[in-house]
């Protein structure tokens, strides 16, 4: 199947590595060029480099954190400049921390809502309008499977990604006669630095190892392992490109069976 992304433009934000940088790849193998964002200089160089070397699309790095206040606009502004047009927003960012609520406080709750919906409200504000202008455009949010399936020692993912559930829903509504798509894809376990890091801090919690925790959640997901991030990579672009026309409003897992929800 053509998913019709040559040259297209999409910016795919918090993307240096992991779920971001696997979207931007399967987006590059199918002829997207990818304004790429990440916080750290050091890690979004050489991954955009990679990323253009191996696909052959023009990759512009944009060094950025999407938490603070001006990266929406920046990132549209500077992805625009630099190719003349936006058809598709991947939104993304790296996760809110673990903890159960009397870990956390008041304030942890601020700073995750900045990182996890502020930060996605920004960009869609910086963006939608471009698209307006066009009068085509996709927005893809990534969530997780917390929005199906709550997670022990997630309590900030579990509550907030919800918000995100809802603002798509809404948006595909509002959006749908500018021919604009919004969706949001729910990720289970895939194996990125992001899920070694909760799976030292579950081994950590339990007086087990890393590799004995992930063995615990694999028995758990029915298609019996935890994903690698091109098959999350795969579903993302399919969404993000023209090949979904008819898809809005839509929050798809991509969990390996893992939420037992029927709808
Ligand atoms: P990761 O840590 O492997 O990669 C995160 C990427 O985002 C890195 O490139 C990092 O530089 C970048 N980043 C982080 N914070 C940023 C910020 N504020 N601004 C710009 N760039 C930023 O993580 P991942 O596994 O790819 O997870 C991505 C998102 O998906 C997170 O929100 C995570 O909670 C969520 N998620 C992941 C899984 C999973 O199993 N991997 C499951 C459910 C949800």
């Amino acid at each position: 199947m053509d998913l019709r992304l040559k040259d297209k433009v999409v910016l795919v934000t918090a993307a240096s590595r992991g779920l971001g940088y696997a979207t931007a790849y399967a987006l590059a193998q199918e002829g997207a060029n990818i304004a790429l964002c990440a916080r750290n200089e050091a890690q979004l160089t050489p991954a955009a480099q990679r990323l253009a070397d191996e696909t052959g699309v023009e990759v512009l790095p944009i060094v950025a954190d999407v938490a603070d206040a001006n990266a929406g606009d920046r990132l549209a502004a500077m992805t625009l400049e630099n190719f003349g047009r936006i058809d598709a927003l991947f939104i993304n960012a790296g996760g809110p921390p673990p903890g159960k609520f009397l870990d956390l406080r008041a304030n942890d709750w601020d700073a995750a809502i900045n990182l996890t919906i502020q930060s996605a409200v920004r960009l869609a504000y910086a963006v939608i309008p471009v698209m307006r202008q066009q009068n085509e455009g996709s927005l893809l949010f990534n969530t997780s499977v917390t929005v199906k399936h709550p997670l022990d020692n997630l309590i900030l993912s579990n509550s907030l990604r919800l918000a995100i559930v809802g603002l798509v829903k809404s948006l595909s509504i509002e959006l749908g006669p500018n021919n604009i798509r919004v969706n949001a894809i729910g990720p289970g376990w895939t194996r990125t630095e992001r899920v070694d890091q909760l799976l030292g801090d579950r081994a950590a919690r339990n007086g087990t190892t890393p590799e004995a925790e992930a063995e615990k959640i694999a028995a758990a997901i029915p298609l019996g392992r935890i994903a690698e991030p091109e098959e999350y990579g795969r579903v993302a672009a399919f969404l993000l490109s023209p090949a979904a026309s008819y898809v809005t409003g839509v929050t798809l897992l991509v969990d390996g069976g893992l939420s037992r929800a029927v709808m």
